[in-house]
């Protein structure tokens, strides 16, 4: 299972990767985690991706595809992963697209996490992570319950709010979904890879959506077919040699005209003549008696 989760900031994708990791136990790979990670350790990948983090702004690709190659090089990704947040723009489409390909792993679905936006700011001003255990929360909609136990057992989690969760970088952070990762949407679309799950309820609905979604996952065939179509047709527009054929002359050939024959009416033996009865009823001539 090799799936793609996209989606604005406050989706739900980190939520419902991580239940989709439990239930199929293939990693999720979320390139703010990484981020997060390399800037909590202080890494020079890090150092270098803070600021534009903290300002709401997509860190550079050359930084982000560094940290998804090694990620997806590991050997708890070869059967199967779920990537969340990754790619954000149409260069990293095409890098993961080359980099799944050379593999010989493509995507089986992108699935887009829908939610009107509306309903964003308030998911990402209730988002809280828990520091001790991992999970995701959010104080409006899905709160730590019984079902949600810290790693002690007990529901003392400890919860925190992401820097860039505050609003005004939350504006950014959707103005910059808005120009560079909604195209996206057409992108996989047109390639024949897009689900659209609505993200909109409670969360075990949408994971429902989710995985009836993802089970559907690979192209429907209507819909490969249109892709391959498509991408053939474009070689053959690049084709320098297809060019310089079309352009060619060609001497013009005719194929020699054939004589129709007469057809022969073929004489039937007196012992297959049918004879019709008075009714129109064909019937077979009686035998005679030797
Ligand atoms: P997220 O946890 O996915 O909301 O990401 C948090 C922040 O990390 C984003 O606002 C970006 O600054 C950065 N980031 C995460 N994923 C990417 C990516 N694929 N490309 C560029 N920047 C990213």
């Amino acid at each position: 299972m090799r799936i793609v989760l996209l989606g604005a900031p406050g989706s739900g994708k980190g939520t419902q990767a991580q239940r989709l990791t439990e239930l199929r136990g293939v990693p999720q790979i979320s390139s703010g985690d990484l981020l997060r990670d390399a800037v909590a350790r202080g890494t020079d990948l890090g150092i270098r991706a803070k600021a534009a983090m903290d300002a709401g702004e997509l860190v550079s690709d050359d930084l982000v595809l560094a940290l998804i190659r090694e990620r997806l090089s590991r050997p708890d990704a070869l059967h199967g992963f779920i990537l969340d947040g990754f790619p954000r723009n149409i260069t990293q489409a095409e890098a993961l697209t080359k980099m799944l390909g050379s593999l010989g792993q493509p995507i089986d679905a992108v699935v887009l996490m829908d939610v009107d936006a509306g309903s964003l700011m308030k998911r990402l001003t209730g988002r809280r992570n828990c520091a001790r255990c991992g999970r995701v929360f959010n104080l409006h909609t899905s709160p730590p319950n019984a079902d949600t136990p810290c790693v002690d057992g007990t529901q003392n989690h400890d919860l925190r709010q992401r820097p860039d969760d505050r609003e005004e970088t939350i504006r950014n952070r959707l103005e910059v979904y808005a120009a560079q990762t909604r195209p996206l949407i057409d992108h996989y679309r047109n390639l024949g890879l897009l689900r659209v799950v609505d993200a909109q309820g409670d969360v075990d609905t949408v994971f429902e959506r989710l995985e009836s979604a993802v089970k559907r996952a690979g192209p429907a065939r209507s819909q490969r077919r249109m892709a391959t179509r498509r991408r053939t047709a474009a070689k053959r527009t690049r084709s320098p040699r297809r060019q310089a054929k079309k352009t060619a002359r060609r001497p013009l050939r005719r194929k020699p005209v054939t004589q129709k024959r007469a057809v022969k009416k073929t004489q039937r033996t007196r012992a297959s003549v049918k004879r019709t009865s008075k009714r129109g009823v064909k019937r077979a001539r009686p035998r005679r008696p030797k």
